[in-house]
């Protein structure tokens, strides 16, 4: 059995070194093997970027070669794919190599894409990215006062993003002793201030409480760089100094030009996690097209249902477990506080108050990220 995994980051990683385990009688006797094809030789931890752009953790800190992460038995090529051939279950990639498969897995993740609304890209910080979250540091260090816009486009990954960074500015500006010459004001696409019901009745009085202003129903239109205005769809206008944005997501590229799916996002069996109409097809983390976070804790308890699927596919020839939709969110609440969400398809999550231990679980959870993409947690 010829098992291929595009992508080497959280959800890709799992499910190769689960698998490798899992199969590890079956690899030796030949009888199955494992391949990831990745477009990067490294693997970012993403989470630390949120680190990075308060001068927390340095970029250098959240990589390792992927080369390192994963069992010695996957063989690992730095080769991204170009086509997906299903039908003939075959991908061919950049380099032109063509590589058979039985089992495919696409876990490919998602990217932003700032550019769909004028002037966001040059406008606005977005610690999405390693240049981007360096950046905006830089640009907290120069601040010294006036109007600060949190702006967020939809889908994007790590729902609880747009309301720890709300808190960490709070917590940046007061530790400079300059929080009462900056306006925060936090800006939502829809009717309340975060998509999980339980987490925006949880964040309103902590943002009253650290007198963040906020607007709900205001969809990016378009930033004005030079007047430095942002604008919204529903007609509405914020003056800024300093705007940060959490930009609208879409799957990769390669996802939407082979048709896989609008937006590079691909319909998936939500119990299954096999992509609609191929059996063989697995989907992981942020390139599904699921109603659940995108998150890398739902990349996670995913790939553990497809590993374990893969794996009894190969020994007893059909699938034995189902995915529940479960997501687990850490919310970094400031003051060295934290919370966390865990909900899955049919349970909302039920908030706690923040409290200083899940700071310090989160603190470790960053060191321990690097176990648990072994698949060992
Ligand atoms: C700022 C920030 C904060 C976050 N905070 C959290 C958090 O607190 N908690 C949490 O759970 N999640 C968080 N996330 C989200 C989490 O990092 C992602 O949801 C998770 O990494 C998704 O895993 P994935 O496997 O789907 O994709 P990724 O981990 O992004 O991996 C995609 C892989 O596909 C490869 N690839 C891309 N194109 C190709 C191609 N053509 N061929 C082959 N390979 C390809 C890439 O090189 C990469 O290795 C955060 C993300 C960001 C950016």
């Amino acid at each position: 059995m010829r098992i291929l995994i595009v992508g080497g980051g959280t959800g890709g990683t799992i499910i190769a070194n689960n698998l490798a385990r899992r199969l590890d009688s079956e690899i030796r006797a030949r009888t199955a093997n494992i391949t990831m094809l990745s477009a990067s030789d490294l693997h970012m931890y993403q989470p630390g970027l949120l680190y990075v752009a308060f001068g927390q953790m340095m970029p250098d800190e959240l990589y390792r070669k992927q080369a390192t992460l994963l069992e010695s038995s996957i063989e690992f090529h730095v080769d991204p794919v170009d086509k997906f051939e299903l039908d003939r279950k075959e991908v061919t990639t950049k380099s032109g190599k063509t590589y058979a498969y039985d089992i495919l897995v696409i876990a490919t993740g998602s990217r932003v894409m700032p550019r769909k609304i004028p002037g966001l890209e040059e406008g606005s910080e977005t610690f999405y990215t390693e240049a981007g979250a360096v950046s905006m540091f830089k640009k907290l260090r120069e601040f010294e006062g006036g109007n600060v816009g949190i702006v967020v486009g939809v889908p994007h990954k790590c729902p609880i993003a747009p309301v720890e960074v709300t808190f960490s500015l709070h917590d940046y500006f007061n530790k400079r002793g300059i929080r009462d010459k900056v306006n925060i004001k936090y800006h939502y696409p829809i009717n309340r201030i975060h998509s999980i019901e339980n987490v925006a009745i949880w964040a309103k009085p902590e943002f009253d409480r650290m007198g963040v202003e906020y607007e709900t129903l205001f969809n990016i239109e378009e930033v004005d760089v030079e007047n430095k205005i942002v604008k919204s769809m529903e007609g509405s206008e914020y003056k800024y100094d300093l705007l940060i944005s959490i930009p609208e997501h879409h799957g990769m590229g390669v996802i939407e030009d082979n048709g896989l799916g609008k937006d590079g996002w691909i319909p998936t069996d939500r119990y299954q996690l096999t992509m609609e109409g191929h059996d063989n097809v697995y989907v992981v983390g942020d390139t599904t097209n699921l109603p659940v976070s995108k998150t890398g804790s739902a990349a996670h308890f995913e790939a553990e249902v497809i590993s374990e699927n893969i794996a009894s596919i190969v020994k007893i020839g059909v699938p034995v477990t189902e995915y529940d939709g479960k997501v687990y969110c850490f919310i970094e609440a400031g003051h060295d506080k934290a919370t966390y969400a865990n909900f899955n398809y049919e349970n909302p999550p039920d908030l706690r108050a923040a409290n200083k231990s899940m700071h310090w679980f989160k603190m470790s959870y960053n060191k321990m990220y690097w176990t648990s993409v072994r698949g060992l947690l």
